[in-house]
């Protein structure tokens, strides 16, 4: 819990920097490795980098319309269909944001009172409680616990109180890599079902998946369409987190209430970048198949160094994230003075997992490593992490 800061509003007070502003400026000032906030080191496709370009040499450099370019609503569309099978209309389903973290806030502040509750897994990312702060809403959380991060359905129904407004979901799971299995999002289902609740689902690492597994859209499931607000975002799936071009679907009476909210918080966005992405959703699937082939080679150098280096290893099955127990290493498990200490220690910059939960201590022996990392990057750290260790 941060220190109380004078000016802020009573609901926003502990909130105070997010960790990824901390950790990213230690990471800068320490000249570490930063294996902490997730984003990948390389560029996107040449064709999406391209179209952007064009677009802003086009001039397309004036406001876009408030629910975005036909053009990226279009290929948000043909993407929901072509990977899921589902329909949605770009003209009313189809709302483009300011990245995924505008789609969470303008859907938390549309769709919450104050003192409504919405259930969420944790370890969660910081955003959702901060969202729903300012919304004067609460979080419930049932926690996920390592190795398994197993989504326990009763604990989700004892989570519900007549309060529950919403479910918020997050598949591929950030921090923890967990890909929810399909039993796990039918039970989810199942209980929005019962409750009358509705459900949104943070996708935005849909598309980095490893070992073969699937991503189950709870959008996709009987009785669910209706009741479903999907979240997504160019920025993972064509390494460009700095557009900020992300987008909600759902039926059309929950994107207008968005919408509504999105008007006030920044109207529109991203504009020359938003054909952009339409033209990275169009890509082959030989490149979703190459950006998951190509996490997945990370995954394993990463994960392997980190064995090596002495830590127990959580295996992520998607994300560009993997937490590891620092016990081994740090008989007093203080995952934030870790995290604090290892820049100056030796050059290498990761994020303390108890920032994602509601009561850190239960996060507070974990630690989350990126590996959104070239190679030789992945390698500089794992050398690096060893000297320390030994
Ligand atoms: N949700 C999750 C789970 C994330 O990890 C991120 C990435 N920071 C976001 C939302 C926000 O995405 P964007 O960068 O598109 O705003
Ligand atoms: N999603 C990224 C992470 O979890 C970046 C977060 C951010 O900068 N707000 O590290």
């Amino acid at each position: 819990m941060s220190a109380r800061l004078p000016y802020l509003s009573a609901k926003l007070q502990g909130l105070g920097t997010t960790i990824f502003g901390e950790m990213s400026a230690l990471a800068v000032a320490t000249n570490s490795v930063n294996l902490g906030q997730g984003f990948p080191d390389t560029d996107g496709p040449r064709e999406v980098l391209d179209a952007a370009i064009a677009a802003i040499n086009g001039g397309q450099n004036q406001y876009p319309p408030l629910i975005g370019v036909p053009a990226l609503r279009e290929a948000i569309a043909e993407h929901q269909q072509r990977f899921y099978g589902l329909a949605f209309d770009p003209a009313t389903e189809v709302l483009s944001t300011a990245g995924a973290s505008e789609a969470l806030a303008s859907v938390l502040i549309a769709l919450l009172d104050t003192g409504d509750e919405v259930v969420t897994f944790e370890p969660m990312y910081d955003m959702y409680a901060a969202c729903a702060a300012m919304s004067g809403a609460t979080v419930k959380p049932v926690t996920l616990r390592p190795p398994n991060y197993h989504a326990d359905i009763d604990e989700v129904r004892a989570a519900i109180t007549p309060r529950t407004k919403l479910i918020l979901l997050n598949t591929p799971h950030n921090p923890t890599g967990k890909v929810f299995t399909g039993e796990e999002i039918q039970a989810i289902a199942d209980v929005a079902i019962e409750h009358d609740l509705i459900v949104v689902t943070d996708e935005v690492y849909e598309h980095l998946i490893f070992d073969r597994l699937q991503h189950v859209p709870i959008a996709g499931l009987p009785g669910m369409r209706e009741r479903t607000l999907t979240i997504s975002s160019g920025g993972k799936t064509f390494n460009t987190t700095g557009w900020k071009v992300g987008w909600v679907v759902g039926p059309a009476p929950l994107v207008a209430a968005v919408r509504t909210a999105k008007q006030y918080l920044t109207y529109v966005h991203s504009g020359p970048f938003q054909p952009a992405i339409a033209v990275g959703l169009r890509l082959p699937d030989s490149y979703y198949d190459e950006i998951a082939a190509d996490l997945q080679a990370k995954r394993d150098r990463l994960c392997a160094g980190l064995v090596e280096t002495g830590f127990e290893v959580f295996r992520p099955s998607g994300t560009y994230f993997v937490t590891v127990d620092i016990r081994p290493l740090r008989a007093d498990g203080d995952g934030y003075a870790f995290c604090r200490e290892l820049p100056h220690s030796c050059g290498v910059v990761a994020i303390p997992n108890e920032v994602f939960y509601t009561d850190p201590r239960r996060g507070r022996h974990l630690v989350r490593f990126a590996f959104c990392k070239r190679f030789e990057v992945l390698d500089e750290a794992v050398s690096r992490l060893k000297a320390l260790a030994s």
